[in-house]
């Protein structure tokens, strides 16, 4: 069975093609990446345009033809409007025209599965950090429960808006990385409450200290290391609370080298297993939201395309 998936939550339009097992066929992109950040309509015109020939690229990549085809996903919400109604439009139309079932999914559980069904992790927490989203997930009693959550803006986001103001250009995350190398520490707001944490403290101070005369690298460094032993220390007793023992690395952010070493440390002293998401598999992709359509579809669940219509809010512990 091949399944082929739809993403379009945010600034990446791409396309996956999975079969039952997991094994994907094809994963493109194409990203809507302005300097001053996404505009919700603009990236929606980005993804009408880029979708199409995407498609048609992916179908070419995975050496099949359409009538190979079983089922069609979207990533249905969260996500920003435009994108998602956009996305749920080709979609549709796609199902249609080779008259396939549809299947909406939930983007933050395609994260989720994805990183497991690539890595082997069975019953993790997972820490899920990407541009809009920064949460601690796990399952207990078949359904996923968010642990612990951002307050206000995802890790990403807030590492995007710091560098932003820094002139390093969008997305940050690589460029702070690289200058955080030989960086020294700076005090900068540690906020973790209960088993949630927040991000635009450090934005704020990190560049108030700036404009006192602190050195980028300095506080690029400082901004890594405060912002992931806050995320590392809520993950952490999400797996003491929960006494599972793996954990899971997810999301565009789980590209930093920095935050996996720190989450192996903190895995190595407890005796959990420390997995990350390969790197093709880390931002938003197609492929992960193939591979939940083929879950969602082998459970039994199906949508009638009447009922497709996106959820921008849609949580995954909903
Ligand atoms: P996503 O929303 O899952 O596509 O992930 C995009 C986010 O990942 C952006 O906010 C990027 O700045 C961030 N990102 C990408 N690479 C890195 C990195 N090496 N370190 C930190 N954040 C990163
Ligand atoms: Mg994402």
């Amino acid at each position: 069975m091949l399944c082929i998936g739809l993403e379009g939550t945010a600034h990446t339009a791409g396309i996956g093609i999975s079969d039952e097992t997991g094994t994907i066929l094809a994963n493109i992109a194409k990203n809507y990446f302005p300097k001053e950040g996404i505009h919700p309509r603009k990236a929606a015109e980005h993804h009408t345009s880029a979708f199409p020939e995407l498609i048609s690229e992916a179908i070419k990549k995975a050496g099949i033809s359409f009538k190979d085809i079983d089922l069609i996903s979207f990533s249905q919400g969260p996500g920003l409007a435009p994108c998602l109604k956009t996305t749920s439009t080709v979609a549709r139309t796609l199902a249609l025209s080779i008259n396939k079932p549809l299947i909406g999914v939930n983007h933050c559980a395609a994260h989720v599965e994805i990183g497991k069904v690539k890595t082997g992790a069975k019953d993790p927490i997972t820490l899920y950090v990407s541009g809009g989203n920064s949460q601690v997930i796990g399952e207990t009693l078949g359904k996923y429960r968010v642990f612990g959550e951002t307050l206000d803006i995802a890790i990403g986001n807030a590492i995007d808006k710091f560098a932003r103001e820094l002139d390093l250009g969008f997305p940050g995350g690589p460029v702070v990385e690289k200058e955080a190398k030989n960086g020294k520490y700076i005090p900068l707001p540690y906020t973790v409450k209960g088993m949630d944490f927040s991000f635009t403290g450090i934005v704020s101070d990190a560049l108030r200290k700036k404009d006192a005369g602190a050195s980028l690298k300095d506080l690029c460094f400082s901004f890594q290391e405060t912002s992931f032993a806050m995320l590392t220390e809520v993950s952490e007793r999400a797996l003491s609370h929960t006494e599972k023992n793996e954990l899971l690395l997810t999301g565009g952010v789980a590209a930093n080298s920095r935050l996996k070493e720190m989450l192996e440390i903190m895995c190595n002293e407890r005796e959990a297993k420390f997995y990350a998401v390969p790197r093709e598999f880390a931002g938003d992709n197609g492929a992960m939201i193939a591979w939940q359509g083929i879950r969602m579809h082998k459970e039994g669940l199906k949508q009638d395309i009447q009922n497709t219509s996106v959820r921008p809010e849609w949580r995954v512990d909903d």
